[in-house]
């Protein structure tokens, strides 16, 4: 059976299917690394569909793999399944029902969605030559569920990975696609300021914390307008300042914590020297000392050419419309995936009003078959095109 019949005779069943497995998951959300019930209704589900699974000995998350009847490539499609720490304020029937709980990313249409794709795929799994796997994989808001599920080997053998995020800008039916990056790269960086305290009113005396966080704050932007190149894009936030606790007495110390966003290797190679060298200078010409911690997190996500023609040309033809996806200077860890083999990380169109994370954040469920058939059909035309080189 090819796709298009298979769609075509069950397209409205597997939409009705999908939307009652997304509501059944958005009602019950679980934090990063928590699914637990998540996970074993992700299980039954496949399980019921006839969709072999892949132990990986994972806390939470799940593998399925489709096996083709004939040899060749390895192809992996991913969504992710976490919720988080949002109390609802949609007002759906659907509503979650664990307080301060809440699917607020779409992660559980992601699931729903390529449990359809999944489903998909095993009903032509004669015809296919070599073998798809769905990852459902556990904790992306925290930026270690990909991690964990590469040390677990979910990746051993695949040629090529596909994935997306729902995008409330765009209408359903729409998908967004764009070559090179599309999120940035995410790191985390914490100084610590040493001073001497003392007396408010005899400032002399003391090397002042207070002044000299202000100064680095200042100086730390012109890494971007002085340091990046203005091809680049980059983002330096600083988004927690601790220092003193009282009014008249001069803290001895301070701390201040943020992160760094690019698009380019070549900036986020840079960006760590160049900051050290602004905070260590700039504390000692105050007489002070300061101290950089960096803490890398994850690369840009990076859309391979290849990958991202491969899905322009399925969505075409199952009459999706096709826009130029706009970049975000967010993060997401299907990017360490990319760095393991190519890929492409797509747009899907959801239509809703708010963003992501927003507390009556909603999104048009008819995209569940949309995004269903288009990665079957996806999987199917890479399991081809992998296959020839
Ligand atoms: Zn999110
Ligand atoms: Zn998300």
């Amino acid at each position: 059976m090819t796709l298009s019949s298979i769609l075509q005779e069950q397209s409205a069943a597997l939409q009705e299917q999908l939307v009652s497995m997304r509501r059944e998951l958005h009602r019950h959300p679980e934090l990063s690394g928590e699914e637990h019930e998540t996970t074993a209704r992700i299980r039954t589900w496949l399980t019921e569909s006839g969709i072999p699974l892949r132990e990986l000995n994972l806390a939470t998350g799940v593998l399925a793999e489709i096996k083709g009847s004939q040899p060749g490539p390895t192809i992996l499609l991913r969504a992710d399944i976490d919720a988080l720490p949002v109390r609802e304020e949609t007002g759906l029937p659907f509503a979650s029902q664990i307080p301060g709980r809440m699917h607020a990313c779409g992660h559980d249409f992601h699931t729903a969605s390529m449990i359809g794709a999944a489903t998909l795929l095993q009903q032509q799994a004669d015809t296919l030559h070599g073998n798809v796997r769905i990852l459902f994989q556990p904790a992306e808001e925290t930026a270690s569920g990909a991690k964990t599920v590469i040390a677990a080997g979910a990746l051993e053998g695949v040629t090529a990975v596909f994935g997306m995020h729902n995008k409330p800008e765009l209408p359903v039916g729409t998908v967004g696609l764009k070559t090179g990056p599309l999120m940035a790269s995410v790191d985390r960086f914490i100084i610590r300021i040493k001073g001497i305290g003392g007396h408010a009113g005899i400032p002399e005396a003391t090397v002042d914390p207070v002044v000299v966080s202000s100064a680095i704050v200042s100086a730390l932007q012109t890494l971007v307008s002085r340091n990046t190149s203005p091809h680049h894009a980059a983002v330096v936030s600083v988004c927690r300042l601790q220092v003193g606790s009282s009014w008249n007495v001069i803290p001895d110390s301070g701390e201040m914590e943020g992160t760094v966003r690019t698009f380019q290797r070549e900036a986020r190679a840079n960006l760590p020297e160049q900051m050290r060298r602004v905070v260590e200078n700039v504390a000692a010409g105050f007489g002070a000392e300061a101290e950089l911690e960096w803490i890398d997190m994850l690369p840009a996500v990076n859309n391979d050419p290849a990958a991202i023609e491969l899905a322009g040309q399925v969505a075409r033809a199952q009459q999706l419309q096709v826009v130029e996806a706009v970049p975000t200077m967010g993060g997401e860890d299907f990017a360490l995936y990319q760095e393991m083999v190519p890929g492409a990380f797509l747009w899907m169109g959801t239509g809703g009003t708010e963003q992501w994370h927003h507390p009556k954040f909603t999104l048009n469920e008819d995209a569940l078959a949309i995004s269903a058939a288009l990665f079957a059909e996806i999987a199917v035309e890479a399991l081809k095109a992998y296959g020839d080189r």
